[in-house]
């Protein structure tokens, strides 16, 4: 039976997708170092193999002993500030390790990679709900590794005959409704487990990262699109590599903004907590605005997301938040 490798599968996004290509009966190895990534968020179903997607003896071992059709990719640095701060570790790590996936896949004649990429790429849009097909403008080292290597994806498959997804996700969130894995990241950037931080008190309050941005409350406006969600979008695209279709570059949001502040209300229902706020400079690099149009891969492919509210999206990163930090 043919396997699925997901690289990075020990992490955030990368165990949700694990979970998604078990439930459908595929066969899943997974291959993290653990620097970022949790042993425990592998179910024992999945083969495991510890180690550096960077490491090409060893991806040519999990190819020779193993029939793969497709690669997901989600061992990647994220950090946009960090990135500004260490730019050739993200240039390295982001770029260098998916070149040596490249070579190991042609290699072994592997026909089919789906790349998680980000809607960093599109830098400050120009028209909101970003389209695909926006000039892509990044204003950081992050959105800049991701996009040299949509462009490496884009050569390489010409040059070597394997088929790419690329999906610019949004600003992932949420766990799986079992609580048994979720975000957990080390140390936590994101806004809502920092949220959730502050409602069972690990955080005094939650810093609003600017309020002087041209939007309706001067918060930062987020689309912001349930892990599930953008897992079956991976499961979507797989088929349609699978099928013969070619590549494919997607958006992967709910379509709908929402302000740092209204998620900190949202967070506030959710929980029914105490959420205390206090007003911070702007974090550099953050555009004001990022919505996605996923109209390309809900025509396409028939996507469409299954958590629409920013209240359900919460409930479960809140059930996992409290089992996660023992609160
Ligand atoms: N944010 C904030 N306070 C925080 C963390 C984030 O105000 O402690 C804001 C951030 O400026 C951005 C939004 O929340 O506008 C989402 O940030 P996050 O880091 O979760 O995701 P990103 O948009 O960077 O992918």
């Amino acid at each position: 039976m043919t396997a699925s490798l997901v690289c990075g599968g020990a992490g955030y996004i990368g165990s949700h997708m694990v979970r998604a290509l078990l439930e459908r009966g595929e066969r899943v190895i997974v291959l993290d170092d653990l620097s970022k990534g949790h042993r425990e968020f592998v179910p024992g179903e999945a083969a495991f193999y510890r180690g550096d997607i960077g490491n090409g003896e060893l991806l040519d071992r999990i190819f020779r002993e193993n029939t793969v059709d497709a690669v997901f990719h989600f061992a990647a640095f994220i950090q946009v500030g960090e990135s500004v701060l260490r730019p050739l570790e993200y240039y390295e790590n982001n770029v260098t390790g998916v070149l040596r996936i490249l070579e190991s896949m042609a290699r072994h004649e592997v026909p089919h990679i789906v790349f998680s990429s980000t809607a960093a790429v599109y830098g400050e849009p120009t028209v909101v709900p970003i389209p695909e097909d926006l000039p892509t403008a990044p204003t950081n080292p992050y959105g800049e590794t991701k996009l040299a290597v949509e462009k490496m994806l884009r050569w390489a498959s010409e040059a070597h005959g394997f088929t790419y997804g690329a999906l610019r996700y949004f600003n992932a969130c949420g766990a799986i409704e079992d609580a048994s894995i979720g975000e957990a990241h080390n140390p936590e950037t994101h806004l809502i487990p920092l949220i959730l931080d502050a409602a069972i008190g690990k955080r005094k309050c939650i810093s609003v990262f600017g309020s002087d941005y041209d939007t309706p409350d001067g918060t930062c406006i987020r689309d912001y699109v349930h892990v599930t969600d953008l897992a079956r979008a991976h499961l979507l695209t797989l088929d349609a590599l699978r099928r013969g279709e070619g590549n494919k570059t997607y958006n992967l949001g709910n379509g709908r903004g929402f302000s740092v502040n209204e998620v900190i209300e949202a967070c506030r229902r959710a929980t029914g907590r105490r959420i205390d706020v206090e007003h911070a400079p702007r974090r550099p690099g953050d555009p004001a605005r990022l919505v996605a149009s996923s109209e390309r891969i809900r025509s396409e492919l028939g996507w469409t997301p299954r958590y629409t509210s920013l209240e359900s999206i919460v409930e479960t990163a809140w059930r996992w938040h409290i089992k996660y930090r023992k609160a």
